[in-house]
């Protein structure tokens, strides 16, 4: 027994280096590819449940190293938080997402509105609205085009400071959503205070409908108070038909997932449009 307590240890802490050492080595190994564009952006479809229609798509950055491997969010966007490396990647994919959304506009390809992760550090620890703002000028990407998806917790942190950075970025003409919707405390007072045009519920409610009740009653829940709020809703990670039935019956405005798409390489999202009735 004495033995085993020992080995346990030594086990944890090759444990613990393995991990500290991967980290590090991700993190520089971030860098480089940052440097070198090896950051990719991804587009998920977002759809009008009523109709059927495609309104838009969620940016979702992806990093493709040089041997060709496609590293998911997972596995960079945590370590990139606490670094702050995630305000460089955050703006990269800003500018992206706008510089492609006009080409596609200037294609002739219907307008589209686009959704962008906003992490907590870039809301306060960067201008925000600056880059925002310089974004849309240098790429000709119009405002209201232009989604900026925001967590709960990244709101929550500091509230004052928040309302006004988002009072500003509303000013500019984009649209606001609160990601994740329901995984964090906030109430409906508290919403109350941020100019927020759309609400997303997090995918972990969406997921066992139609088996769990309890979720089926929050998220009808969510819906009629973003409704009372004159929030449109959204929701994420819908799979099946009968996740969307469900949906439709409570009246949620939008939905992406996979049961329509998972996020596609630009060229792939360009073919899915032309493919597909849009608004
Ligand atoms: P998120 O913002 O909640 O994005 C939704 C995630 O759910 C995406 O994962 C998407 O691919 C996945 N998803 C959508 N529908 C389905 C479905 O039907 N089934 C399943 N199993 N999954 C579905 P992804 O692309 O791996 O991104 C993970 C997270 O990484 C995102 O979660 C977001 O928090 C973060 N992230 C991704 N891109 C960015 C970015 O550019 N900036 C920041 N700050 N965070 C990002
Ligand atoms: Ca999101
Ligand atoms: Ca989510
Ligand atoms: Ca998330």
């Amino acid at each position: 027994a004495k033995n085993e307590g020992r080995n346990c240890f030594k086990y944890f802490s090759e444990r613990l280096t393995h991990a500290a050492r991967e980290r590090i080595e991700i993190e520089y190994r971030l860098r480089l590819g940052i440097e070198k564009n090896q950051l990719r952006v991804y587009y998920q479809p977002q759809l009008e449940i009523a109709t059927g229609k495609i309104i838009g798509a969620e940016a979702l950055v992806r990093w493709q190293t040089d041997q060709g491997e496609l590293i998911p969010p997972v596995r960079f966007i945590p370590i990139a938080e606490e670094t702050g490396l995630i305000t460089l990647i955050g703006n990269w994919v800003l500018k992206e997402t706008c510089r492609q959304g006009k080409q596609w506009l200037d294609a002739g390809l219907p307008a589209l509105r686009l959704a962008v992760n906003v992490s907590s550090h870039q809301l306060m620890h960067s201008d925000l609205c600056e880059v925002v703002r310089t974004s849309l000028a240098e790429t000709g990407f119009p405002a209201h085009s232009l989604e900026l998806e925001l967590t709960e917790s990244a709101l929550m942190k500091r509230e004052k400071e928040a309302i006004e950075i988002l009072n500003n970025l509303h000013a500019l003409g984009v649209h606001l959503a609160i990601d994740d919707f329901g995984t964090g405390y906030s109430s409906l007072a508290y919403l109350k205070l941020f100019p927020l045009d759309i609400l997303k519920i997090d995918k972990s409610f969406i997921d066992d409908i139609p088996m769990a009740i309890d979720d089926m009653e929050i998220t009808a829940t969510i819906i009629a108070m973003a409704k009372t709020l004159r929030m449109k809703v959204i929701a994420e990670g819908v799979e099946t038909a009968e996740q969307l039935a469900f949906l439709a019956e409570r009246k949620c405005d939008f939905y992406q997932g996979y049961y329509t798409s998972k996020p596609l390489p630009a060229n792939e999202f360009e073919d899915f449009i032309k493919q597909h009735p849009s608004s």
